[in-house]
């Protein structure tokens, strides 16, 4: 790719060139089996190697080898907003939800087609511009599970702690920043992610969910919604997506290429920390929408003096190579993503195109 750009995309997302090398050449042969990746039947051997060793890899790199079993599933994380209550809360039944973001909120609007949400936590009253503090929470021990989104893409907050939920599952929507730093796994029953950000392509969202959950799936429940039937399958229940499982097994494999998950930290915590000095030192010309203590390492979301000059930064960015910096519809501003992928060169671009950008308008 002659012209490739910094791609700054919320997600989908940027993917390591060597990812997209291994899997161009696999849309032509995959090994030596003589049919494209886009052509092997989801029964052969080739794809049984595919499936397991990406779900291996996966849990491997987050220990969860021995307690978790890990699925691949359609829908994207929004069919998880269902899929978790239905599985997981008796029928009119309650569960603890933290609302940080719209993704919460979309969370909390499918547990009410099953029981009762209950708002642990919530920041809402100041535009989701911090992560409620662990004393602020309010748990009920009685709950099914406590929900919270770890990292929130849209108003560019991460949580810096895993929140204490005693015997309550603890279940986390970690669709943007799932593998970017180490974390402690074992405490959360339920983990689910939509692949598009920091796992691979579009069209598989990745769920680790611990064993002994698996028992309160109903039977009656449709079959593509249980975690009971797509644990029971390996995930082949149906016919899974291939293709995307096919590259987020590559993208694991270069994760741990990076020196596992505390490689990929440092790369990350590296370009994260650049980024938000650039924008601490402009004097106030780009602020941080985030609260300081809630910053994520993932979606930098920040403002400029005025729309007007947003425009025209997000206007001037694109010829520069530098693509995706516009800020969510919902909210507005400029948003800089800077998934596991990012190149840290990419972020050094950003930044002296910023500091060049306040020269010339501040
Ligand atoms: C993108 C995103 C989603 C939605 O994912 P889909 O795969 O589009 O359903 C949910 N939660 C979070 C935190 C996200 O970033």
């Amino acid at each position: 790719m002659a012209n490739r750009v910094f791609n700054f995309n919320a997600g989908p997302a940027v993917l390591p060139p060597p990812v997209l090398e291994r899997t161009a050449a696999a849309v032509r042969e995959l090994g030596s089996c003589g049919m494209s990746l886009l052509e092997v039947s989801h029964r052969g051997k080739e794809y049984a190697a595919i499936n397991q060793g990406a779900q291996e890899r996966f849990a491997r790199l987050t220990g969860l080898e021995k307690t978790h079993t890990i699925l691949f599933m359609g829908g994207g994380a929004s069919l998880q907003f269902y899929a978790v209550p239905l599985n997981l809360m008796p029928k009119g039944g309650k569960a603890d939800y933290v609302v940080t973001g719209s993704w919460s909120k979309k969370a909390v609007s499918e547990a009410k087609r099953v029981g009762t949400p209950q708002i642990a936590g919530t920041s809402e009253a100041e535009s989701f511009t911090r992560i409620p503090k662990a004393s602020e929470l309010k748990l009920d021990p009685a709950a099914a599970y406590l929900h919270y989104t770890s990292n929130n893409t849209i108003y560019g907050t991460e949580w810096h702690y895993v929140p204490e939920a005693g015997a309550v599952p603890l279940v986390v929507d970690a669709s943007s920043d799932i593998l970017s730093r180490r974390v402690d796994f074992s405490r959360h029953a339920l983990l689910y992610a939509g692949a598009q950000k920091n796992l691979g392509p579009a069209g598989v969202t990745l769920v680790a969910i611990r064993k002994d959950l698996l028992a309160r799936s109903a039977a009656d429940l449709p079959p593509m919604l249980s975690y009971a039937v797509h644990a029971d399958q390996s995930s082949l229940y149906n016919t899974p997506p291939v293709f995307a499982v096919f590259v987020v097994g590559l993208v694991l494999e270069w994760i741990e290429s990076e020196g596992g998950l505390a490689g990929i930290e440092a790369r990350n915590r590296k370009k994260a920390d650049e980024l938000y000095a650039a924008i601490d030192s402009s004097s106030g010309f780009y602020r941080g929408t985030a609260a300081q203590d809630s910053r994520s390492a993932m979606n930098v979301t920040f403002r400029l003096p005025s729309e007007d000059l947003e425009k025209k930064f997000l206007e001037a960015a694109g010829p520069e190579g530098l693509a995706g910096l516009k800020g969510h519809r919902s909210v507005g501003g400029c948003r800089a993503s800077l998934y596991n992928a990012l190149a840290p060169e990419a972020v050094s671009a950003l930044v002296q195109f910023m500091r060049e950008f306040q020269r010339r308008n501040g």
